[in-house]
């Protein structure tokens, strides 16, 4: 039998919804959403699209399909979409890029997924025929796959300057937006602003069941709405999942600042741990990377062993690990979980002296 996970580091999608989502869920008022009639899910579109200095917006089952709406407007075949190393439209959503729209990811290689106007202006292809359309530019926030690092509001804004005067067009993948707005107290209005699409996800630190808000312009917007129903995104009474979405936005935005501090007192306290490296030298938000090549374990013998304590901790490859931290995690959590990492990888010390 296996033992039933109580600290769960894995994700922050990995929170269940709170006794005040799952009421504001049941006494939502609904309508048919494809008709535009669904009364609580346009009043989240509308408060996302005014948070994100946007005309307009849409709700969508996930993240991924606000990305793969998003690409899919803006791009064609033979296009080419300029973005960061690692990103997730790249490595973890199914190729969409190259499936939905016939085009390329070029990736700008970074130390942690944010990459200057000089680059992109240096990768934007001249418009020869032989070239792939440089089209759209892509900036994730926070960057997943660089430690949770915040895109800097003025290298937002220099990328968006450089992509605009080259026609490109600009995306944000806004899944951690929020965590941004609150490690930097910059506004979200302000990183969404220069964008021409931008998204929020519900189902990360907001807590919510599921579901992403993508914003845009009007015109942006119409076309979207194509792709929402050609990839069948468009809902009936998704009322209910947008009530959560608005309790989260009144709820949930100002606690992410303690998932901030639980991931920094994570990283402070397993970068004790002999064999053990943070990834990431600074833990802006939730996420903490770790290398623990130096402990002479495999990351599936340490996650197996945290799993038999009831932890789970991501393994990203053989030698590193993710741990995120969200609202269902308490500071003594992290110190528990800190705590069994410590053991796991000293008794592992001695088990491989033993071996050799
Ligand atoms: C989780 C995530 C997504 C996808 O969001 P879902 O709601 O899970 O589909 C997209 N981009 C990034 C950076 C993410 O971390």
């Amino acid at each position: 039998m296996t033992t039933p996970i109580r600290i769960d580091l894995v994700s922050d999608t990995a929170t269940r919804p709170s006794p005040g989502i799952r009421q504001a869920m049941a006494e939502a008022k609904v309508g048919d959403e494809q008709r535009g009639e669904d009364p609580t899910t346009n009043a989240l579109c509308e408060r996302v699209a005014d948070m994100l200095g946007q005309d307009a917006a849409m709700f969508l089952p996930s993240g991924v399909m606000c990305n793969h709406v998003a690409m899919a407007v803006h791009c064609e075949p033979g296009d080419e979409i300029i973005a960061a190393e690692k990103c997730h439209i790249w490595s973890s959503e199914g190729a969409g890029a190259a499936v939905f729209c016939g085009s390329l990811i070029r990736s700008l290689p970074t130390e942690d997924g944010v990459f200057t106007a000089e680059q992109l202006k240096g990768a934007i292809n001249q418009r020869k025929p032989k070239a792939p359309r440089s089209r759209l530019v892509h900036m994730e926030q926070t960057v997943n796959r660089g430690g949770g690092t915040v895109w800097p509001l003025a290298t937002v804004q220099s990328v968006a300057e450089i992509a605009t005067a080259n026609g490109l067009k600009i995306h944000m993948d806004g899944a951690r937006l929020l965590n941004a707005v609150v490690a930097s107290g910059v506004s979200a209005r302000d990183y969404g602003s220069p964008c021409d699409s931008v998204w929020l996800d519900l189902s990360k630190g907001l807590g919510c069941p599921f579901g992403g808000v993508l914003a845009g312009s009007r015109a942006f917007m119409d076309e979207a709405w194509r792709w929402k129903f050609r990839f069948g995104g468009g809902m009936r009474q998704s009322g209910m999942m947008a009530a959560a979405g608005l309790y989260a936005l009144d709820n949930n935005i100002d606690q992410l600042a303690s998932d901030h501090d639980n991931a920094r007192l994570f990283a402070e306290l397993i970068s004790q741990i002999p064999g053990i490296a943070l990834e990431f030298e600074e833990t802006a938000t939730n996420l903490v990377f770790f290398n623990i090549t130096g402990t002479g374990l495999s990351t599936d013998d340490v996650s197996d062993a945290l799993e038999k304590r009831g932890i789970r901790i991501g393994c990203e490859s053989d030698t590193c690990m993710r741990a995120v931290t969200h609202m269902d995690v308490s500071r003594a959590d992290i110190k528990e979980a800190a705590a069994a990492l410590k053991e796991i990888t000293s008794d592992g010390d001695t088990h491989n002296r033993a071996a050799e």
